[in-house]
């Protein structure tokens, strides 16, 4: 079996023990004489996926009772409206714009109330964190202020939470989620699209306090789907779930859990960043991305000087084993998303493959 290093930024690499239990288990699972894609999510085998993963997730994050676990569809872009038209109940809410995602985002809650930029990085290419020395002012009488915790195109993240006094932090931790502890009570609101460290494409994982969500959403033209009160009562069974997806997102977590948890994880992923930006700082024929203060543990973006390296460098990089390279078009060049389920030895191929491109084009 020849499987390759996959730095893809998402759908991303899945542990290979997962994928090898779900392989497994694929035809007959656990004696239940069906698949799990065959199975009803009212059965009582499915409600003990469902229930399993979320309390995975409860231990694995340390998640308190206060806040409540989603498992939805519609992809991490649901969300931006999903968010407004829950929690904007005065109306107004703050957004840090420090990329692609936070700016879509905003865009999209501008169509329900009045979503205030509060910091961008734009004028800079979204190469750092905005500045948010005056956040806690800013964010005075708002419903919530938003950020993008790790933004993934431009490979830049926040190393600290801003203070936003006592309006609820919400937070797209998408590229982010699992790869590091998650201090959930200083959140009113995260969530995740599954497609990056938790599992495939098609579940969006979403954490929001208790109190937020209330009797129900804040807007009257929300969707009956995107009630997070009606979710939440309906322990995401509101309609039929993605239920193959939430199953493999239950692996993920135990898996998460197996490994030593965050704080493991983080261990790892911080080592993994530092490799390559080892080889990024001390070479002449790559460029980092992003301001080094705002670089990311999750994905690491480059360039060469010239388009055509770019493409030389991603070509080669197929006849060693290494895949997903190749960088989102907004900032061209190259991106390795070192995501949970890509090792330390893919990270090192990669170094060394960097290394030995560097030392092709200076002889
Ligand atoms: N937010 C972040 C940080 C992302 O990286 C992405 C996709 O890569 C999205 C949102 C959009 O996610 P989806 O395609 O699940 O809607």
């Amino acid at each position: 079996m020849a499987r390759v290093h996959n730095f893809s930024a998402g759908p991303a690499a899945l542990p290979l023990p997962v994928l090898e239990e779900i392989q497994q288990e694929l035809v007959d699972y656990r004696g239940c004489g069906m698949s799990v894609l065959e199975m009803s999510h009212r059965s009582q085998a499915y409600a003990q996926i469902i229930d399993d993963a979320e309390a995975t997730l409860r231990r694995i994050i340390g998640i308190p009772d206060t806040y409540r676990v989603l498992f939805l569809q519609g992809g991490a872009t649901l969300q931006f409206a999903g968010i407004p038209l829950n929690l904007m109940r005065r109306g107004r809410a703050g957004y840090v714009v420090s990329g692609h995602f936070a700016k879509l985002a905003w865009q999209e809650a501008a169509r329900y109330g009045d979503a205030r930029m509060l910091a961008t990085s734009e004028d800079t290419g979204f190469d750092r964190i905005p500045d948010l020395s005056r956040i806690r002012e800013q964010a005075r009488d708002l419903d919530y202020v938003y950020i993008c915790q790790n933004n993934t195109i431009f490979g830049t993240m926040f190393h600290a939470l801003p203070d936003t006094g006592d309006t609820p932090l919400v937070a797209d931790v998408s590229s982010c989620f699992l790869s590091m502890p998650l201090d959930i009570e200083r959140y009113g609101l995260v969530y995740a699209g599954a497609q990056k460290n938790a599992g495939p494409a098609g579940v969006t994982v979403v954490i929001v306090r208790e109190d937020l969500i209330g009797e129900g959403p804040a807007l009257e033209c929300c969707p009956t789907y995107m009630s997070y009160r009606r979710q939440a009562d309906a322990k995401s069974m509101m309609n039929t779930p993605n239920t193959f997806g939430i199953y493999v997102c239950g692996k993920v977590f135990r898996w998460v859990e197996q490994q030593g948890g965050l704080k493991a994880m983080a261990q790892t992923n911080s080592e993994k960043a530092r490799i390559l930006y080892d080889v990024l700082d001390a070479s002449e024929v790559f460029r980092p991305f992003a301001e080094p203060a705002s670089r990311s543990i999750a994905n690491v973006t480059f360039r060469c000087a010239t388009p055509e390296l770019d493409a030389a460098f991603i070509e080669g990089a197929r006849g060693r084993g290494i895949e997903g390279v190749k960088a989102h078009r907004l900032t061209g060049g190259m991106r390795a998303s070192i995501y949970n389920a890509v090792s330390l030895d893919g990270v090192k191929a990669l170094a060394a493959y960097m290394q030995d491109f560097e030392e092709s084009r200076r002889s």
